[in-house]
């Protein structure tokens, strides 16, 4: 086992890869910018190293920095968490140039699964449904069109090197083709410099349903099930839940076993995350995560099993020591998302947090680098905590959650809190009935009335 882990990333997930650690006797390095000198996960690591100034791109994402805070150190492994260098093919590769090890899959399957038409090509040949649409990339009109006739519209033009919502555009019919498409081109060109595209048919109230699994070197893998993550803003995820309100045992069993042989014919390592749309009691892939997500919290709250310390076993080469039947779903999960940001126009609200009051209780977890007096800087993303919680039925889990709501206090800047406390509310939501669009129509509906 590791001795030591260099954590390069910052926030609540910073602290949450430290705890992981702390836990397995495993010591920990912070690296921070200059913005981040006085925040959590500096203040609570073994070691800290500055590794730049406050802009991502010269700290966070400067993989000459970040090697160097190794080698000082004395690093035996990188946990990179997600966004930052999480699904850098290259920094992946680096680190291992540097005799150390990425807390991750290979640079080989991250870059794989980095390209979406790779990556869709890979699983579709391992057996997992994927959305009807264009066999591999798409250049010209022309080809846009022969396209078309074979799969009917409305259809999305998609980046192949996509993220955020970011080169995606729709053609509801034969008119809209041809601008979609060069609009995605240019948008994907100028995001990404891969101005390469896809088309996929656009569905149109489909569910946002993901697959977690996990692989060890000794070609073991287990599916720890499904996440519902439909309540999104701008593809931007605002509440998860497992299990989805959706699905029945039976068909978790079936998608789950479809991916679990996928993923062993790959040879994937690690943890990674299986993206489905979810219409009509039918799975479309759209993409894989070869990182921990931000919504892991809730299927460890129902399967028990901590994410963070299996990345650590499976990148030290230790086995999974369970197999899929060892797996149990107990009870509900429900995760909120806490951004500081103003409740109704969004905009980022950076600056001092004056009083701060974490809930707690039965079954609360907060994932959360906040502190009384702490200055959230402006540099980064504005996701500040994670409210967690279990309940033994879903109804449950939703009333715990609005009690734990009730009981935080963030002063001092704008939170996302009275958006969650008047979705607890909402009566579709409550049934579990809605799809990705559903949120957006909400957040119109109340802005009209
Ligand atoms: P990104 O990597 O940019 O997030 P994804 O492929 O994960 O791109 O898609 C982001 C979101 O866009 C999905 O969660 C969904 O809301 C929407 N989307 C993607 N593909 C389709 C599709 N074929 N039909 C309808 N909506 C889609």
């Amino acid at each position: 086992m590791f001795s030591k882990i260099l954590i390069a990333n910052r926030g609540e997930i910073a602290l949450r890869i430290h705890r992981a650690c702390k836990e397995m006797g495993i010591a920990t390095v912070a690296i921070h910018s200059e913005a981040d000198k006085d925040a959590m996960h500096v203040r609570l690591a073994d070691e800290s190293v500055c590794i730049g100034p406050a802009a991502a791109n010269e700290s966070y994402l400067n993989i000459p920095a970040i090697i160097s805070a190794c080698e000082i150190t004395h690093a035996d492994a990188v946990h990179p968490g997600y966004g930052f260098l999480s699904e850098n093919a290259r920094f992946a590769d680096i680190v291992e140039a540097h005799d150390m090890v990425f807390i991750g899959p290979t640079a080989a399957h991250i870059k794989l699964m980095g390209d979406k038409i790779t990556a869709k090509e890979a699983v579709a040949n391992a057996g997992i449904p994927v959305v009807p649409g264009s066999d591999g990339g798409v250049d010209s009109y022309e080809d846009a069109k022969e396209v078309a006739k074979d799969v009917g519209f409305p259809l999305l033009v998609k980046a192949a090197a996509g993220g955020g919502g970011r080169g995606m555009r729709l053609a509801r019919t034969a008119d809209d083709l041809e601008e979609a498409l060069n609009a995605a081109q240019q948008e994907a060109l100028a995001a990404f410099g891969d101005g390469s595209v896809y088309l996929e048919r656009y569905l149109e109230t489909p569910r946002h349903i993901e697959i977690q699994v996990i692989a060890d070197t000794h070609g073991n893998v287990v599916h720890l099930g499904e996440r519902d993550c439909s309540l999104q803003r701008r593809n931007q995820k605002v509440l998860e839940e497992a299990p989805s309100p959706a699905l029945t045992a039976k068909q978790r069993a079936e998608i789950g076993e479809t991916v679990r042989k996928a993923i062993a014919k790959i040879g994937y390592r690690g943890v990674g995350t299986i993206e489905f749309l979810y219409e009509n009691g039918e799975f479309f892939f759209i993409e894989m995560n070869t990182r921990l997500q931000v919504e892991h919290p809730v299927t460890e709250m129902i399967t028990d099993i901590d994410l963070v310390r299996e990345q650590i076993r499976i990148a030290a080469g230790e086995k999974l020591n369970y197999t899929q039947k060892d797996v149990v779903f107990s009870g509900h999960s429900l995760e909120c998302r806490i951004n500081a940001e103003n409740a109704k126009t969004f905009i980022p609200s950076p600056g001092k947090v004056q009083d701060f009051h974490a809930p707690g209780g039965l079954n609360v977890r907060l994932d959360s680098a906040l502190y009384s007096g702490y200055s959230i800087p402006p540099h980064y993303d504005s996701l500040i905590g994670k409210l967690i919680v279990h309940g033994k039925t879903r109804e449950g889990a939703l009333l715990r959650l609005r009690r734990a709501l009730g009981e935080m206090v963030i002063t001092g800047i704008d939170t996302t809190i009275p958006l969650l406390k008047d979705l607890l509310e909402n009566e579709d939501f409550l049934k579990g009935d809605y799809d990705i669009h559903w949120l957006e129509r909400w957040m119109d509906e109340q802005a009209d009335s």
